[in-house]
């Protein structure tokens, strides 16, 4: 299979307005002739189904929730990046591009990042006409913050809750649409299978969560807004619900997986405090621009924080990056913060953690200021750890965060299932191996608002498809092989909890894929994996029946699929020989410790195919040209 990404020619600053003169468009009276399942209304799936409907077109969009807002972009903290230059410190489009194509370890196709850019500025001015309460300065210019991998304030932010606010946007937005008759709303309501006749992504299988009951929607184009796979690690700050059911099947069904060893550990989160814990809680990025990290530079050193005396603490960021201190990108930060505790400097039990302090930053601003700034951060980490944190420093770890791989999409964000787009963080993306902070809400929003209207009206103006009807032998295979699926796992009555499964394939996952990785403990992880999954299918407990609301059912299939998925997380890992971004190959480390990329053999994306149950994989790759920013050792020093 030839990976044809349709990057537009010409310049890259003309690539996107070009590119658009050329789609094709659909009239705006035959819009309504077209129905689109949008499956996810999160920030990408929410903002796609709104805008396809405002459009013209006719939209089902489902979720898993039982309301929109309860998506889990809702749970982002920090903000979200445009390339505005209001604080009038240097910022461009170009420079959100390269700090961007830079900040990704030089893994991203650069179309798309340029095209994200330039798009960045638009998302601030839909969402502030939304009524987007986003902070502003005493003058009313929205203010902007720092964030990681950037030397220029561009994130925008609603305190710490700028999800929330976003997402209240965008359903909105959705709502709108769903009480003019645009949209239809399918809440509680899970895909578990995507339809794909002659070639074409034609339709959905979903489960009614309440009900039970399994059934299909036809439609002439499905997207995918489902978000990412973060959870296959267990603990991860991802919302509980998150999976990668929907990509996973779809998948399974042409749709090639790309960089799923991509995955980003986040360097501020609360540490993991015990065996019985089943998530983990993010302290944002943006508590780095005023909070120092450090550890004491002897080590075992036991001593209460305040009794460490300056001399004898190590601002390690500061010292190793004095460029961007703090404020160095997620990778580099988990890596170092795994580096000192490996040293055997890390504070708290277990001595895996690092501080966080605020003493400096109070000195200077005044506890008030801080309040003003992280307050709802602030009082979530004392609920959680029972410290202070304007008294006493942050205790934090990395964590897994998000994940940068995802289904294979071309510059129209369609998958190699045609009919079958892919946005937000279900996407392979456009941040390469390593995401920079406050860019994830910028993509869903550019996917969801600004680039799926544009490019879905290609593909259906050029491909009216014949009609099918629910009697269609393919639709009513795949909803009998789901239904089978249903039986088998009730059926199984085994002696272990889905949750155990789980949690060993995190284990697994994160002592062998996680924040370093080694060809050894990748190979182990490989035949171990399919152990576990031949013991899930034998050994599995599923209680209740598949008639009612029943959670240990929809933790089993989505579980199923992490089985699944997670070997191919550590093959990619394995035959990517290189170390770049998020992914950490201790072969490949220069000699003060930092990624080694290798651009000869390993400048491409890799896309995997799915070849059927117990045959391997087989890897396509997309090479990746960088004509306008210069493959460099990436450097934060
Ligand atoms: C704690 C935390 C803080 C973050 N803070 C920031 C930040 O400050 N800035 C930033 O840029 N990024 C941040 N991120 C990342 C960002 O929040 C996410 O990448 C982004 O919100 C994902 O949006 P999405 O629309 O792609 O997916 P989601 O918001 O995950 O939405 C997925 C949707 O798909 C639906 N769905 C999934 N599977 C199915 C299925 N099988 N059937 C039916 N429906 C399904 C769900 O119901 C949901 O509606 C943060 C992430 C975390 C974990």
């Amino acid at each position: 299979m030839t990976l044809n990404a349709r990057i537009p020619s010409g310049p890259i600053q003309e690539k996107w307005d070009r590119h658009r003169f050329e789609l094709k468009l659909v009239n705006p009276a035959n819009k309504r002739r077209y129905t689109v399942l949008v499956v996810g209304s999160g920030l990408a799936g929410g903002s796609a189904a709104a805008s396809l409907s405002e459009l013209g077109y006719n939209v089902k969009c489902f979720c898993f929730q039982d309301s929109p807002r309860r998506a889990h972009s809702i749970a982002a903290q920090g903000g979200i990046n445009a390339a505005k230059n209001y604080p009038n410190d240097g910022d461009s489009i170009w420079r959100l591009f390269y700090d961007t194509v830079k900040g990704g370890d030089f893994r991203a196709r650069e179309a798309n990042v340029y095209r994200l850019a330039q798009i960045s500025v638009h998302i601030i001015d839909q969402c502030v006409a939304q009524g987007v309460p986003f902070a502003r300065e005493y003058g009313g210019l929205l203010a902007n913050r720092s964030f990681g991998g950037a030397q220029v304030s561009r994130t925008f932010y609603a305190r710490g809750q700028t999800g929330q606010q976003l997402l209240l946007g965008a359903y909105q937005a959705l709502e709108k649409e769903v009480a003019k008759g645009g949209v239809t709303m399918f809440p509680r309501t899970e895909m578990l299978d995507l339809i794909v006749i002659g070639g074409r992504a034609r339709g959905i299988v979903v489960r009614d969560m309440v009900t039970g009951k399994i059934s299909s929607h036809l439609g002439d184009a499905v997207v995918l807004g489902t978000g990412g796979y973060g959870n296959v690690f267990y603990l991860s700050t991802n919302a509980k619900g998150s999976n990668a059911t929907a990509i996973w099947r779809a998948h399974k069904r042409g749709a090639l997986f790309a960089n799923p060893c991509y995955t980003q550990i986040h360097p501020t989160c609360i540490p993991v405090s015990g065996d019985y814990q089943s998530k983990l809680t993010l302290m944002s990025e943006s508590l780095r621009n005023d909070g120092r990290v450090w550890v004491p530079k002897r080590k075992g050193d036991t001593r209460p924080p305040g009794e460490v005396p300056e001399s004898e603490r190590d601002y390690y960021l500061e010292r190793k990056y004095p460029s961007f201190g703090n404020l160095a990108p997620r990778d580099i930060a988990s890596r170092a913060a795994k580096e000192v505790c490996d040293e055997g400097r890390g504070v708290g039990p277990g001595g895996l953690g690092v501080y966080l302090d605020f003493a400096d930053a109070i000195r200077r601003l005044g506890e008030d200021k801080i309040r003003e700034r992280y307050g709802n951060l602030f009082e979530m980490y004392q609920r959680i750890t029972d410290e202070n944190p304007y008294k006493l420093p942050m205790r934090i770890y990395p964590a897994v965060h998000y994940t940068m791989g995802g289904l294979w999409v071309d510059y129209n964000l369609q998958s190699t299932v045609p009919g079958l787009f892919v946005i937000g963080e279900a996407n392979f993306s456009d941040h390469g191996a390593n995401r920079l902070g406050a860019s994830a809400l910028m993509q869903g929003l550019a996917d969801g608002y600004f680039i799926l209207p544009n490019t879905i009206g290609d593909y259906l103006a050029g491909a009216k498809a014949d009609s099918v009807g629910a009697s269609h032998p393919d639709v009513a295979g795949a909803e009998a092989a789901v239904n089978d699926r249903v039986r088998k796992l009730l059926a199984i009555k085994g002696k272990r909890t889905v949750d155990s499964f789980h949690r060993e394939l995190g284990k697994l996952l994160w002592d062998k894929c996680g924040m370093a990785r080694r060809a050894a403990g990748l190979r182990e992880a490989i035949q171990r994996i399919p152990a576990l999954r031949e013991e899930f299918w034998r050994n599995v407990n599923v209680p209740g029946s598949d008639a009612e609301l029943n959670q240990a059912l929809e933790k089993a299939g989505r579980v199923a699929d992490f089985l699944e998925l997670g070997e191919l997380v550590c093959r990619d890992a394995l035959h990517r020989e290189e170390s770049c971004g998020g992914h950490f190959r201790e072969e490949y480390q220069t000699e003060d410790g930092e990624a080694r990329r290798d651009d000869e053999r390993f400048a491409y994306v890799a896309a995997w195919e799915w070849r059927g149950e117990g045959q391997d994989p087989c890897l396509h790759q997309e090479p990746l040209a960088f004509e306008n920013v210069k493959l460099a050792t990436r450097s934060y020093k």
